[in-house]
Formats: structure tokens, C-alpha cells, sequence
């Protein structure tokens, strides 16, 4: 084998590359021996065998064991739960008179206004056209719901 420079290079080269003598051999059309006896010639570092490649690529791959934080904070006690209070259950007020329907009404769309004392003849309920989906006509869901609105006014 004619070592010149330029194939010295290319031994160089190939061997930094990490490339089996057989390999460098076989690119270069010499032999392994005369790439074993060149590289060992020119001093070329020594190579860990593929087995000692393999085990430090695996060591290297391999998750580092972290290392617990010298301080660590020590578990707290968890809080006592103090029991919880329940609700305050909010008390509901007299009802407004929207609600209180117990009479039979005349019309679904006809306001339901109580008109006299529950009980006697003279009592009836108002059967003006309701209004704006509520089961008064304007004039008595005016008074019941500003009644209601006071009494909400009071309770607050
Ligand atoms: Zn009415």
C-alpha cells in the first residue's frame, strides 16, 4: 500500500468518523490490515470497540437519576377542615300576589288581579287583557310589582 498524503487524510478522516476498519478498508480498496497497520502508525487514537460504543450510547440514553433537592419541603399536615357552616337558607318573604292564582281565571291572557274579598260575591278578578306576558293588565302589574319591589327594598 502506497500511503500517499491525500489517502493519509483519508484514513484520518474516516477514522475520526467513527467508520470500522473493515469499513475504511473497503471505501478507501485496501484492507483492513493495511488500515489497522496504517492508522496504528500514524498513532490514531484507539477506538472503543462497537461493544464499548453500544454501552456508552446506552449510558448516555440512559435517564440520569435526579438528584433529590437537598432541602426538601417536608410534608405540611393538611389544615383541618373545620366543618363547614351551612347556608344560611334565605327566608322567603310573603309572596307577591303574581304568584297567588288559587282561583280559576277566565282567560289565560285575561290579568288575574284579585278585585273585592276573596269569598264573597262581590269578589271577581279584574279580566282586563294581560299585558307583556304577565298575568296582569299594565295598570294592576304596575301595583304588583312595585309592591313587590318595596317589599324587597324593606327586606334588604
Ligand atoms: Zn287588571
Amino acid at each position: 500500500m502506497d500511503w500517499s498524503a491525500e489517502a493519509i487524510e483519508q484514513l484520518r478522516a474516516l477514522w475520526a468518523e467513527g467508520h470500522s476498519t473493515a469499513e475504511i478498508g473497503r471505501r478507501m480498496g485496501i484492507s483492513k490490515n493495511a488500515v489497522v497497520g496504517k492508522a496504528h502508525r500514524l498513532h490514531l487514537p484507539a477506538r472503543p470497540s462497537p461493544i464499548q460504543r453500544e454501552q456508552a450510547a446506552a449510558a448516555a440514553q440512559a435517564p440520569r437519576p435526579v438528584a433529590a433537592p437537598v432541602s426538601a419541603p417536608a410534608p405540611r399536615p393538611a389544615a383541618p377542615v373545620a366543618p363547614r357552616a351551612p347556608a344560611p337558607v334565605p327566608v322567603m318573604r310573603a309572596v307577591p300576589p303574581a304568584v297567588v292564582r288559587p282561583f280559576p281565571r277566565s282567560s289565560a291572557r285575561s290579568c288575574c288581579w284579585p278585585i273585592g274579598e276573596p269569598g264573597t260575591p262581590e269578589f271577581r278578578f279584574c279580566t282586563e287583557e294581560a299585558a307583556g306576558g304577565k298575568p296582569y293588565c299594565l295598570e294592576h302589574a304596575s301595583i304588583a310589582y312595585v309592591k313587590a319591589r318595596d317589599r324587597r327594598e324593606d327586606a334588604a
